[in-house]
């Protein structure tokens, strides 16, 4: 039997809760789901102020506009990253200024950060990479003292923590992903969490088209009209119906997709003690909320070797994001520093099948192929 790179994990009430959904007659966006959606992730992880919206893509581009992004300004983010990371900003007119990411793992390297400070810089974007924590202490000292806004790019960060409070909760601002790869999903989905005061009423106008109609809903004013910019980036309450019944089983599926993680690791790790690969492993303030399970290669060549080889036993492990500086889109515009710990991640990072219906058996066939691949070199 064929075992895909991911599978969409269902609870078994996602068609309950939208046909429900259906049947209250209101599925246009803010309904009973989405405000029930918002509850829950502001009572379990203490978020100031949560607002669903149609992708993690959508968030970021909020977050653009609610920190004024203009033509010229800098946003310092890595490399190592989906584009729409960059996307929201390059969409304001803004210039993308890319960190290295660490040596042994890809989230941002705090220590390249405040040399590519400069009076135009706007932001820092740090993304928790396979939902581990970036250095936040010191990216929050760094925003401090430069006068700088975080957004967090927490699109596979949910339910993960760093000194014990969670991702998300640290930045001005963060954005998270229900997209069907992620750990909690909704087909296609996100939320931009608003954990500074400054930005809530504005950042409801901006996804109600620019106009004040969430406060007209409430009843705090007594007409609504077109008052700043915006878009459309709040889903129907059909998808937040959909939502809400994974968020009813998150502990259950963390739990799962943690379970599943530790065994990989137990099967794997002589194999990283024997040098054929790195683990991206964490430190105390981190922790591992099972989004995906990673192998860095030694190279290349070994990386193409063993996708290769597992892909004939119908096994499909993939490699991750290319750098994005060197893009088509970006390479004119990236200002030519090099950055090779991003490029080494672009070449060797491999992400093994990953999710919640893994069984032991799947896990075992999935660890044996790379334990044999290695045997036979
Ligand atoms: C998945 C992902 C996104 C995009 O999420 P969508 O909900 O598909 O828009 C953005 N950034 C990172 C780091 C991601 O992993």
């Amino acid at each position: 039997m064929k075992i895909p790179f991911n599978k969409p994990f269902l609870t078994g009430n996602e068609t309950k809760y939208i046909e429900d959904a259906v049947k209250s007659m209101k599925i246009s966006g803010d309904g009973v789901y989405t405000k029930k959606c918002h509850d829950f992730f502001e009572q379990k992880y203490n978020f100031k102020k949560c607002l669903l919206t149609t992708s993690c893509t959508d968030a970021l581009e909020m977050a653009a506009i609610l920190i004024d992004t203009k033509e010229g300004d800098e946003i310092i983010m890595p490399s190592y990253t989906f584009v729409s990371t960059s996307n929201a900003f390059v969409l304001r007119g803004a210039k993308i200024v890319f960190a290295d990411s660490k040596p042994n793992h890809p989230n941002i390297d705090v220590s390249k950060i405040e040399a590519l400070i400069t009076p135009k810089t706007k932001a820092i974007v740090p993304v928790h990479y396979g939902g581990v924590a970036c250095d936040m202490d010191e990216i929050m000292a760094l925003a401090k003292k430069y006068n700088l806004y975080v957004i967090e790019d927490a699109a596979q960060a949910i339910d993960s923590y760093y000194k014990g409070k969670p991702l998300g909760s640290f930045g001005h601002l963060a954005a998270f992903s229900f997209h069907e790869t992620k750990n909690i999903i909704s087909g296609e989905g996100g939320m931009l969490v608003i954990n500074d005061d400054q930005f809530i009423d504005r950042a409801e106008i901006i996804r109600e088209k620019g106009t004040n109609r969430s406060k007209f809903y409430r009843g705090e004013v007594d007409k609504y009209g077109w008052i700043d910019i915006g878009s459309s980036f709040l889903p129907s309450d059909i998808i937040a119906a959909f939502l809400f019944a994974q968020l009813e089983n998150l502990d259950e599926i963390q739990k799962k997709r943690v379970g599943n993680w530790n065994l990989f690791h137990e099967k794997l790790i002589h194999l990283q003690e024997n040098g054929c690969f790195q683990f991206l492993d964490l430190d105390e303030n981190q922790t591992n909320n099972g989004h995906l399970f990673a192998l860095i290669m030694n190279n290349l060549e070994e990386r193409s070797a063993l996708i290769d080889f597992m892909r004939k036993e119908e096994v499909m492990p993939v490699f991750h994001y290319l750098s994005l500086h060197k893009s088509p889109y970006y390479q004119d515009k990236h200002d030519g520093r090099e950055l090779d710990n991003c490029d080494r991640f672009a070449d060797t990072l491999l992400r093994l099948p990953f999710y919640h219906d893994l069984s032991k058996e799947d896990i075992e066939k999935i660890t044996s192929l790379v334990i044999r691949f290695f045997d036979g070199k």
